[in-house]
């Protein structure tokens, strides 16, 4: 079963984009940024750190990931990880959780962790 497609993917790309959301978006990555340097979290934790809905987080890693290679950080994702089988979801580099494993078809799969490190 082949699931290629990303939810932060989805994003309507039609959104009019307000002046003063601009200004919010930046905050929000810098306080992202913030609680990703003070240690890992998953998109749950994160969405409460930062006062964000939590399908969110994913859109927000995206470009919080890009500004690091300019500060010589980097995003660390420990990968979901299926509670069944032990299956890491290694090879795709996603901000996401899959919703079932493709070695045992298991559900049970852990939240990844997301932290930065310098
Ligand atoms: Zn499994």
């Amino acid at each position: 079963m082949q699931r290629s497609s990303v939810s932060y993917n989805l994003l309507p790309m039609h959104k009019p984009a307000a002046a003063g959301s601009a200004a919010r978006e930046t905050t929000v990555r810098e306080s992202l940024h913030h609680a990703l340097l003070e240690g890992a979290a998953t998109a749950r934790d994160l969405s409460k750190l930062v006062g964000i809905p939590e399908h969110d987080v994913a859109s927000h890693l995206e470009h919080v990931e890009r500004s690091l290679s300019h500060k010589g950080e980097t995003l660390v994702v420990d990968p979901a990880a299926c509670l069944d089988c032990g299956f890491e979801f290694t090879r795709r580099h996603r901000f996401t959780r899959p919703s079932a494993c493709p070695n045992c078809r298991g559900r049970r799969i852990s939240f990844p962790r997301f932290r930065v490190v310098r």
